[in-house]
């Protein structure tokens, strides 16, 4: 799931300062279970733009805004994007991005992206990988030192955390206590005598 935070209203204000007639489109997967740009977001933008005294010429809802196919399957379903002089999308930036493929009119995000991230047992988990396109998880048990260690540390912990908490924040456990606890459960203590090699941080 990709994590995003709304925007301030009036941050969206802002950017729409010079625009009028807006599309909104809202996002039916990550950012629906994030109420970040479900269904309910995306009215309450509407009243809250029409509040503002801009004219809203209609929203939609596709299941995700960055797997939206093409201009001619949005006008389908909503013609009143045809009316529209921007679209404000209610995604991640992936979903900002693709509509700005398929729309040919400015395009504003309401999203701050955050990271990539999931729930589990009724918790927000954010940060948990940072795409670097080369993953070896599983050599540390399921939790990514790359993206979970602030210093990315690789080759076992800095020595700074207390009582397994991380010395750049403390609120947050070491992951290298995690991923101790980890491969001692499932009986993998031997992958911590694997070293890993300096991570290469070039595009592919
Ligand atoms: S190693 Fe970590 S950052 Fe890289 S792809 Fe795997 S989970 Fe993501
Ligand atoms: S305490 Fe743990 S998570 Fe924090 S910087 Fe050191 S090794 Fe990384």
């Amino acid at each position: 799931m990709i994590i995003t935070s709304s925007k301030p209203f009036e941050e969206v204000l802002a950017l729409l300062e010079h625009e009028d007639d807006i599309f909104i489109i809202g996002c039916n997967v990550c950012a629906a279970k994030l109420k970040t740009g479900g269904e309910p977001e995306v009215l309450d933008m509407e009243a809250r733009l029409k509040a503002a005294g801009k004219h809203v010429v209609g929203w939609a809802l596709p299941t995700a805004a960055c797997s939206v196919r093409s201009y001619g399957s949005l006008v389908e379903k909503n013609p009143a994007i045809k009316d529209a002089h921007c679209v404000l999308v209610m995604g991640c930036g992936s979903g900002v991005s693709i509509v700005a493929k398929v729309v040919d009119l400015p395009i504003y995000g309401s999203n701050d992206t955050v990271s990539l991230g999931g729930s589990s047992e009724g918790k927000l988990l954010t940060q948990l990988c940072v795409m670097c396109g080369d993953c070896n998880i599983g050599e540390f048990g399921g939790f990514c030192p790359k993206s979970l260690c602030p210093k990315g540390l690789l080759n076992g912990p800095c020595g700074g955390a207390t009582d397994g908490k991380c010395e750049v924040d403390r609120e947050k456990d070491c992951v290298w206590a995690l991923i101790y606890e980890r491969l001692k459960k499932i009986k993998r203590l031997d992958l911590l005598y694997e070293v890993h090699a300096p991570r290469e941080y070039g595009f592919k």
